[in-house]
């Protein structure tokens, strides 16, 4: 049994409602004394006068739920007051003095995982969904919400894992009785692993939509990276200035094209220095580069083509899975030609816009932004949606692939059974089952308070 918890649930000031939202096995003591009721139901609202005590806090309507049918699995109790700030800190304040303790950001779903009513998955998606900015988030992470088949599939995966286990258990056991099909144990694996890698794809899409896309504006300096920056960001972000090479730091803001999140992280700009500081930047460009899903290459359209654009052009070359948009800019200036940008970058897949960024004529680039996400992100069916999902997926599939090879080799099933069961531990961390209080904290810290 864990300690009572309680927390206000809904925003910090005033409003029609505020809530304020109770777990824990003190919920009868709360009950008898603060709202002097001594038989009531579960699911059942009530309507009266909340106290300290004799004094009268408020006028309320409240809910008890029974454990374990209540989010969390614990008894509950939710209070639904003015929504003032001083009545629900009063509220708060009665309920701390029974003997509860105000609640971290996201313990009460903290707690559902623990007691098993929902898997980590879900509290996830619940989490994205409060937070939720564009209606592609919104929708990525209702449908995970909504729809069990993930969830199933993943239980599906769990449950062979174990199967496969089992059998090398046995065989393990009773060495001269039992021998497995090899070929067999083979087949299995690699039908998990595809189920896996096909789960995994569609995860890059999810993260996109719930995340957004991380967007990398590289290109030398003056090209107008900050100028694009701030028409993008409709505002005075990014401090725009002549001298090349004053955007040194990394800057992210997010920003939202016709449904699309864009997670933006302004660049120095990659070129050759000496300059301590600058070289921090440029440090910063290229893991910003790798880190990206999208990449903008700004090209001046007013000076031609020269080596320290080729400099960067040649890094994006290397990167894989990115999509590119080279940036053709400064189209409004009378020194402005499309030769400029040279033949051989239309010869590549990517994708080329002229823009004005001064002018904040940038509507090509909007417009193509949206055509390449705009299918991706349009979830049909629930996928992962976030990077601790995916990572925990990718190393169990890294075990999988290990137990696939030993068996390939030869090499004798206990070791076979090392990266099963390792395999096995990934799906436990993905869903919940298995779980460090670091991993928990880092999760739940940064959901809202009272959910
Ligand atoms: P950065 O070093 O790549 O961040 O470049 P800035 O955004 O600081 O821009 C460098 C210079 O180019 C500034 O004087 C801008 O006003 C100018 N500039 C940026 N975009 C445009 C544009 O679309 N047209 C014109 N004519 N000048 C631009």
């Amino acid at each position: 049994m864990y300690d009572t918890i309680v927390a206000i649930s809904t925003p910090i000031g005033m409003g029609a409602i505020g809530a304020v939202r109770v777990s824990g096995g003190d919920v009868d003591k709360i009950i008898r004394n603060c709202l002097k009721k001594h038989k009531y139901e579960s699911k059942k609202m009530y309507y009266g006068w909340m106290y300290d005590e004799d004094s009268p806090v408020d006028e309320v309507t409240w809910v008890y739920h029974s454990k374990p049918n209540s989010y969390t699995g614990e008894d509950m109790l939710e209070i639904f007051c003015h929504g003032g700030k001083l009545v629900t800190y009063n509220i708060l304040k009665t309920i701390i003095k029974l003997g509860a303790r105000q609640a971290l950001p996201g313990e009460f779903s903290k707690r559902a995982v623990l007691n098993g009513k929902i898997d980590l998955i879900k509290a996830e998606a619940i989490n994205s969904l409060i937070k939720a900015e564009t209606p592609f988030s919104l929708d990525a992470s209702l449908k995970l919400l909504k729809k069990n088949r993930l969830s199933e599939t993943i239980q599906e995966l769990k449950h062979e894992m174990i199967n496969i286990a089992a059998e090398i258990e046995v065989e393990l056991d009773y060495p001269d009785e039992v021998e497995i099909d090899s070929l067999n144990l083979k087949e299995k694996i690699s039908d998990i692993l595809k189920t896996v890698d096909k789960i995994l794809k569609e995860a890059d899409n999810g993260i996109i939509a719930v995340e957004g896309v991380k967007t990398a504006i590289v290109g030398k300096p003056n090209s107008g990276k900050s100028t694009l920056l701030n028409a993008l960001l409709k505002k005075d972000r990014a401090i725009v200035t002549e001298i090349p090479g004053t955007t040194r730091d990394t800057i992210e803001e997010s920003l939202n094209i016709n449904g699309i999140l864009l997670k933006l992280i302004d660049t120095a700009g990659i070129r050759p220095t000496e300059d301590k500081i600058e070289k921090i930047g440029i440090e910063k460009t290229l893991n910003a580069m790798e880190e990206s899903n999208l990449i903008l290459f700004i090209l001046d359209g007013t000076t031609p083509y020269d080596y320290e654009d080729e400099m960067i052009f040649s890094r994006i070359k290397e990167l894989n899975n990115k999509s590119v948009i080279i940036v053709l800019n400064k189209s409004d200036s009378e020194h402005f030609k499309l030769s400029n940008c040279p033949t051989k970058l239309f010869d590549q897949k990517f994708d080329i816009v002229t823009i004005s960024a001064k002018n904040k004529e940038i509507k090509s680039l909007e417009d193509k932004i949206y055509e390449i996400y705009f299918e991706k992100i349009n979830i049909e069916e629930p996928t992962l949606t976030n990077m601790r999902q995916k990572n925990s997926l990718e190393s169990s599939r890294k075990y999988l692939l290990n137990a696939l090879n030993s068996l390939n080799m030869g090499f004798s099933n206990d070791v076979v059974m090392i990266d099963v069961r390792k395999a096995l531990e990934k799906i436990y961390e993905l869903t919940g089952e298995n779980y460090t209080e670091e991993l928990l904290n880092t999760i739940f810290s940064n959901f809202c308070v009272g959910k």
